[in-house]
């Protein structure tokens, strides 16, 4: 028995307000850690140039997300920006119980249900810029919103922003390299806390027989 077969799966939850570099860090984490993958969310919001229906979000209608919701199918939801948005409950507790890792890119709303939710599974990690001017620079940079849009995000940030405190660790995003070996610190860590390797009893038993059969001989 390895201790990777043995352990419950992380729920990995990164909020942070858009621009702040989240979906980068997330992508680059994805690629290094072969166990972790990301919940796709539900989301009533049009897509944008290039992203992908099934890969970067499922795009449904409001009726369509509605009765997802109403049929128990969302493991959280929360409307942000005018959209709605949502965790599949699909597979998600399934994945944990082997032992797989789960990265969700979700709001402070989400985060919160998440946490409330399943709070032994759950670990927050809030990724903040490392300044308004930066944010606003990153928002303009991608050129994929019209300006009305950079500006409903940036006053969404603040309301973001402000949830920090409730998350168990915080990211300042300046340089993508730094907070990558953070995030990958912080998983490390997580899936050596002794709450995620309860079939450890299993080898501790076995081992603490053998030193009893050892001090017989
Ligand atoms: P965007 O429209 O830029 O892709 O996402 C806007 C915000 O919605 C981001 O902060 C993102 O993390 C959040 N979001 C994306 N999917 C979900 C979800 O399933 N649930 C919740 N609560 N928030 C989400």
């Amino acid at each position: 028995m390895t201790t990777e077969s043995a352990r419950r799966g992380v729920m990995l939850v990164l909020s942070s307000p858009s621009g702040a570099g989240k979906t980068t860090l997330s992508r680059e984490i994805l690629k290094r850690e072969a166990n972790l993958r990301l919940s796709i969310s539900v989301t009533t919001r049009a897509p944008r140039v290039g992203e992908i229906d099934g890969k970067d979000y499922h795009f449904r209608s409001v009726d369509e997300f509605h009765a997802l919701r109403d049929s128990g199918g969302l493991l959280e939801w929360a409307e942000v920006h005018g959209n709605f948005y949502g965790t599949p409950q699909a597979d998600v507790m399934e994945r944990l119980a082997v032992g797989g890792d789960v990265l969700f890119d979700i709001d402070w709303q989400g985060a919160r249900q998440l946490a409330a939710k399943a709070p032994a599974d759950t670990v927050r990690v809030f990724i903040l810029p490392p300044s308004a001017a930066a944010l606003e620079q990153r928002l303009t940079a991608r050129q994929q919103d019209g300006r009305d849009v950079i500006e409903r995000r940036l006053a969404g940030a603040a309301v973001e922003i402000e949830r920090w405190g409730e998350y168990d660790y915080v990211i300042v995003n300046e340089r993508i390299e730094t907070s990558l070996l953070q995030l990958t610190a912080i998983l490390t860590a997580e899936r050596q806390r002794t709450s995620r390797l309860p079939a450890l009893s299993g080898l501790v038993g076995q081992m603490l027989a053998d030193l009893a059969a050892r001090r017989r001989d």
